[in-house]
């Protein structure tokens, strides 16, 4: 008889399913998630809502997510000030499900993917699950720079010439947003792929950064994902959108599964879009909060990156990965996210961040 791993589909034999500690420790600073709770007043209006919704439960939900994409769309019109339409919008379980249904819609057997790396660990993941060559690019010649050379994602795009081109603004794990004019030179750079640029944390970057969504018009092969999970402070409601041309949209519904968004998550969905600035209000603070978090690893005498998200990468360490294991022994985890002498830390509550600062200063000073 096969064993199970004989039986599993080759390309997954050994492989390890994706897996950020989830820890019970007095500070989560490892997921990049908000570390502040909803607001009773949206809770509320959750509750309501969901027990409206919940006598109707016999019934599939609304297969289209009408209301979710109109609140959607004008959530996206409002900030960006662009004509984004419902049914430019494309929502599911988080944006790595939205990331999903680009990569099986344009991606699969025998099309390529490229990446600048470092970023997003769920690009190439979710890419190679679902058959796309993953090609890990460079970010700039020189590894330890962490700003994506225009020059060089230029040419790597002609040279590999994939289906699908991943780009991340800001950039997961290294922090700083694009410039627009990087993600135009390399849309013109091609004539085939689909360029997702993934804005999960767009909502933190410093003021006056402008969203790709401005470059939607005119380029049908350019989508932009976001997520209700960081700024919105709902990472547990899963809840991720896009938005692109209305035909790109459209042609997800290709490879969704029918009634994926549940009515449970769209009620939740859209009474936080109801509340938008409630939900937002603590957007301010963390980057605050991020701005002495950096200063702080300055101070200690680290080398941050800046950032324009809720996170910060910060380099200096002999050892990352003790690091990380003494910093966890104190109470705080944070992320390594593989980067020689680099950890990744999420802008928490001003109290997090100083317990996590006198860890790291605790455990610099050799008091491990
Ligand atoms: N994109 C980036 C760059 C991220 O960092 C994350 C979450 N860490 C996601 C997408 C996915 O988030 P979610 O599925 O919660 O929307």
């Amino acid at each position: 008889m096969s064993s199970l791993q004989e039986l599993v589909r080759p390309e997954l034999r050994g492989q390890t399913p994706y897996g950020a500690p989830q820890l019970d420790v007095p500070v989560a600073l490892n997921t990049n998630e908000s570390s502040y709770p909803v607001p009773q007043v949206v809770v509320d209006q959750i509750a309501r809502d969901v027990a409206e919704v919940a006598v109707s439960l016999n019934r599939y939900p609304d297969r289209e997510f009408t209301r979710l994409r109109e609140l959607l769309a004008g959530y996206l019109r409002r900030t960006t000030g662009e004509p984004v339409t419902a049914q430019q919008v494309w929502a599911a379980n988080g944006s790595n499900e939205v990331l999903q249904h680009i990569v099986q819609a344009f991606g699969g057997a025998g099309r390529t993917a490229l990446g600048f790396t470092p970023s997003y660990s769920m690009h190439p993941l979710i890419s190679e699950r679902n058959g796309t060559t993953w090609v890990d690019g460079l970010r700039d010649a020189d590894p330890s720079k962490f700003d994506l050379d225009g020059d060089l994602a230029v040419d790597q795009t002609r040279r590999h010439d994939p289906e699908l081109i991943f780009l991340c603004s800001p950039n997961n794990p290294t922090g700083t947003a694009l410039d627009l004019d990087i993600v135009r030179r390399v849309y013109d750079a091609t004539e085939r792929a689909i360029v997702v640029v993934d804005e999960a944390y767009t909502e933190f970057s410093r003021e006056g950064t402008p969203s790709a969504v401005s470059l939607l018009p005119g380029r049908d092969r350019l989508v932009v994902s976001r997520t209700m999970s960081k700024a919105f402070a709902f990472a547990g409601a899963r809840l991720g959108y896009l938005a692109a041309a209305t035909e790109f949209s459209d042609l997800l519904r290709l490879v969704r599964l029918p009634y994926h968004l549940s009515t449970v998550t769209q009620a939740v969905a859209c009474a936080a879009l109801e509340h938008t600035d409630t939900m937002l209000a603590m957007v301010d603070k963390i980057k605050t909060t991020r701005d002495d978090l950096l200063e702080g690893c300055a101070a200690l005498g680290l080398q941050p990156v800046p950032s324009d998200a809720n996170f910060v990468l910060v380099g200096g360490f002999d050892d990352a990965a003790a690091t990380w294991q003494a910093l966890l022994d104190r109470g705080v985890l944070v992320r390594d996210v593989g980067i020689p002498h680099h950890l990744r830390i999420t802008a928490g509550t001003p109290e997090e961040n100083d317990t996590a600062l006198r860890a790291l200063r605790a455990v610099l000073e050799g008091e491990y």
